[in-house]
């Protein structure tokens, strides 16, 4: 079996309601996907995490790398491309579009043996998960709190059993939303706070401070992911653990902040840390260091499929009778493609998803959904 096409597909939906995180906004929905085609027929398909044209420019120079390689040399054919942009490379973009490439190769392994990744990557521990979900932005132009509410509100008819929701818009204004949030979901729903690193050090530890008898999991990425002493602060200066993970690259980029003791929950990203060889070897890393592992997702349904892959075989956590099931995060903001891309959509039953049992991702892709979704890049 040989490689003989590595393809990045450009999706883009122009957002009905933009919204804004701590320092960006959301005026549309991008993603990018990659279809690996091997000369037997067999397809396999991943996603990169980030900015989607760039990441496609990446994955076509990386792909020549690829043509007429045995695809189940996964391990290998990492080490050649990781090795070939290392110099510029490392982390950042020459990293997520390597994990969309790796990821397709998982899917190919799967199909050619007839069996789910999970199957081969050891087995799985569980067959569905918990999952939360993640919204809670600030909408351009309409009340942040009254939005919130609706939000809020449909999760909790949902079935949610955690949500989380965004902050890093100013401290008043963050910590008003987060109470409302509490107070709307209940003591017994799971709540998150995500400051996108729109704090320093100083404002993360009067956030956490301010919010502690809240009973919040986890408090995510509250200042820049370059300052690792910074983030080590805010966890020894207040009492919320502290997360992050999702820009950091590589088992190298995720050694650092274990080493630094910089997190309490690390959340490498599928589609951006270096695909499924890399989250593996960074999973095995964090219960080495006794650093619980909760994967960041941000995608379509390639994305959600391939976490939920990797949420099969983690480790329990902690070693007991009935540890505590990894989540799955769940984004529910406005993106029409992102269950459409598939044949069948990835859906929770009441806060809950399954893993998916079939060969290679689980999942099919939807060829006419792409084309509608798809922007031409032909030159
Ligand atoms: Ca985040």
């Amino acid at each position: 079996m040989k490689i003989t096409a590595v393809k990045p597909y450009v999706l883009h939906h122009r957002l009905e309601q933009a919204f804004d995180s701590a320092f960006s906004t959301f005026a549309d929905r991008w993603a990018c996907l990659v279809e690996v085609t091997c000369d037997d027929g067999t397809v396999g398909w991943g996603e990169c995490l980030g900015p989607a044209l760039p990441n496609a420019a990446i994955v076509e120079a990386m792909a020549q790398l690829l043509i007429g390689r045995n695809p189940l040399d996964i391990e290998p054919i990492w080490t050649h491309v990781y090795g070939q942009f290392r110099d510029q490379g490392q982390r950042g973009l020459t990293m997520t579009a390597q994990s969309g490439i790796d990821i397709a190769l998982w899917d190919i392994a799967g199909k050619h043996f007839g069996v789910p990744v999970h199957r081969l990557l050891g087995g799985a521990f569980r067959n569905s998960v918990p999952a939360y979900a993640t919204g809670g932005f600030r909408p351009v132009g309409r009340d942040r709190l009254l939005a919130l509410e609706e939000e809020i509100l449909r999760y909790r008819e949902q079935g949610f059993s955690g949500v989380k929701i965004k902050i890093g818009y100013g401290l008043k204004e963050d910590v008003r939303a987060i109470e409302l949030t509490r107070k709307l979901l209940g003591p017994s729903v799971a709540l998150m706070i995500d400051a996108n690193h729109g704090y320093d050090a100083i404002e993360a530890v009067q956030l956490g401070r301010a919010v502690a008898d809240l009973g919040i999991d986890w408090f995510e990425e509250p200042v820049v992911p370059e300052q690792l002493e910074a983030y080590r602060e805010v966890r020894q200066r207040q009492p919320i653990p502290v997360a992050g993970g999702e820009t950091w690259h590589g088992r190298s980029g995720h050694m650092a902040a274990l080493s630094a003791r910089a997190v309490d929950v690390l959340q490498p990203d599928v589609c951006g840390c270096g695909g499924i060889t890399e989250i593996r070897k960074i999973a095995a890393m964090a219960e080495a260091a006794g650093i619980r592992l909760i994967p960041h997702v941000w995608g379509t349904g390639i994305a959600v499929a391939a976490a939920l892959q990797i949420l099969a075989v983690l480790p329990p956590v902690p070693k007991r009778h009935a540890p505590s099931d990894p989540w799955l995060e769940f984004d529910q903001t406005e993106n029409p493609f992102r269950m459409a891309v598939l044949t069948k959509p990835i859906q929770h039953q009441r806060g809950r998803v399954a893993i998916p049992e079939g060969p290679g991702l689980g999942v099919k892709v939807d060829r006419q959904a792409l084309a509608k979704w798809a922007l031409s890049r032909d030159r």
